[in-house]
């Protein structure tokens, strides 16, 4: 028989708020632990929670941004816990009526464009942060109580390659959109991931599998390949699957089960009677959709339409906010748009893993690279003087036409010059001066390859292709 594996994914991510989602303390990651603490995210008896507004609208326009509906009217609930990283006993959540529903995320997965459909996105509150050392646990609340909002989608996806794809497109729009920084070290973004397998062609979905709390994309796909066979392995024993959550051991490549039959109603959800419901108007909402920002999807269709450039540069160029940005504002600079993006995709990629330096963290700016395009289309400078004047640039900043004159990087066209290496070139290579004659075209390469030599890369190459095709009477 064959079998169908449907994925979906609970993703949580947290927003960029400077305070927490229902207290003033300050959101901050690396902060000495409990510092930043209050009796309302303590969970002191009597504390009463306060929205936080700007919470409300990261999680609206991350809504809007992957097309769902705002709901006019949702409200608060308490999911309720008994575990030392939540003081309360309580997580305040949305049960049933969530800020935002529906929704979508279109992406490229192998080549083929796939949607992928999402059922709602709610606000929550983010637990403590538990550290387990020998012997003793450590809680630091810092962590509770900050902005954190689930983006649940359908048990839509079918592969571990659908769940990479929409996770990385995930990423991409929240980052665009100043959601979150999405930050997956400090566990800005982490996934429960659900697996099922059914046979093909049954509607209904087999008993699902979650596994929780993952913050790595290379683990969540070893996690979901390891299920899907685990699970098709169980059934063609003649075996069920049981409803259950699972841990995903990284040492083994393997998931192991945690807790069975859990369910909504173990929670006891019900309303949270300290806050009002919130109410969005459709002057709100459209006021924030007029705020969103420019897409990758929509960033690389410009690149491509306006710019001229291939889909794959616009691709590679997108897939970091950082990168796109500093592309975008070179290209106010210059009109040297593919040699700016083959710069940024090869030297500049290169450096900055070489060097373990982030582009804006470097010397290089916007300014500097664009006047190196500029140098190399206006023939000043060769392409490889342009990646040793990039390398300078990058590690130490400074002006690139002294750097060019200094370092002598500009390319000798002068006749007098070209005329001597011309000469030893094709006095010392009789042989490819021979095949050259003979027919063989690309033997001028090889005397190319002595003038190049010679002039230390300065030379001009169509100015010594066009001197030595006349010393070689073609
Ligand atoms: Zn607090």
């Amino acid at each position: 028989m064959k079998y169908e594996a449907c994925i979906g994914l609970e993703t949580h991510v947290m927003q960029k708020t400077q305070t927490k989602m229902f207290c003033g303390c300050k959101h901050e990651y690396g902060a000495k632990p409990n510092t930043n603490v209050c009796p309302v995210c303590l969970g002191y008896p009597g504390a009463l929670p306060v929205m936080n507004a700007r919470a409300i609208e990261l999680c609206c326009k991350a809504g809007l941004l992957l097309g769902c509906g705002i709901n006019p009217r949702s409200k608060w609930d308490r999911k309720n816990y008994f575990y030392p990283d939540m003081a309360k006993n309580y997580q305040i959540t949305q049960a049933d009526e969530p800020l935002c529903l529906g929704g979508q995320l279109t992406t490229e997965v192998a080549g083929e464009t796939k949607t992928f459909t999402i059922e709602r996105i709610h606000q929550e509150e983010n637990a403590a942060k538990n550290t387990h050392i020998s012997g003793a646990s450590l809680v630091d609340y810092n962590r509770a109580g900050t902005a954190l909002m689930e983006i649940v989608s359908n048990p839509c996806m079918h592969s571990s390659s659908d769940a990479l794809a929409y996770m990385t497109a995930l990423k991409q729009i929240m980052e665009y959109g100043g959601i979150s920084d999405c930050d997956l070290e400090k566990g800005h973004m982490r996934s429960d991931v659900n697996v099922s397998v059914r046979p093909v062609g049954q509607k209904e979905l087999g008993a699902k599998v979650e596994i929780k709390n993952m913050n790595s994309f290379g683990f969540i796909v070893e996690a979901i390949e390891y299920e899907i066979d685990r699970q098709i392995g169980v059934i063609e024993n003649g075996g069920t699957i049981d409803q259950e959550t699972r841990g995903y051991d990284t040492d083994r490549g393997e998931t192991f089960s945690q807790r069975t039959k859990e369910d909504a109603h173990d929670y006891r959800y019900f309303p949270e009677p300290d806050l009002l419901p919130v109410e969005i108007s459709a002057e709100q909402i459209e006021q924030w959709r007029s705020e969103l920002p420019e897409l990758p999807a929509q960033r690389r269709a410009r690149y491509v339409s306006e710019l001229g450039l291939p889909e794959y540069d616009a691709g590679v160029l997108t897939a970091e906010k950082a990168v796109s940005e500093f592309f975008d504002e070179t290209c106010q600079k210059t009109k040297q748009y593919k040699l700016v993006s083959n710069y940024l995709m090869g030297k500049v990629a290169s450096l900055v893993t070489e060097k373990e330096i982030s582009i804006a963290d470097s010397e290089l700016t916007a300014e500097t690279l664009a006047q190196v395009a500029e140098l190399v289309a206006g023939g000043t400078i060769s392409s490889s003087a342009a990646n040793e004047l990039i390398e300078v640039l990058f590690t130490e900043g400074g002006d690139p036409k002294a750097i060019v004159e200094e370092k002598g990087m500009a390319q000798v066209s002068d006749d007098s010059a070209l005329e001597i290496w011309a000469d030893e070139a094709i006095a010392g290579n009789p042989k490819a001066v021979e095949a050259y004659k003979a027919g063989n075209a690309a033997s001028i390469n090889a005397l190319m390859g002595c003038v190049m030599k010679a002039s230390r890369g300065k030379a001009n190459p169509p100015a010594v292709i066009a001197l030595l095709k006349k010393k070689l009477g073609a």
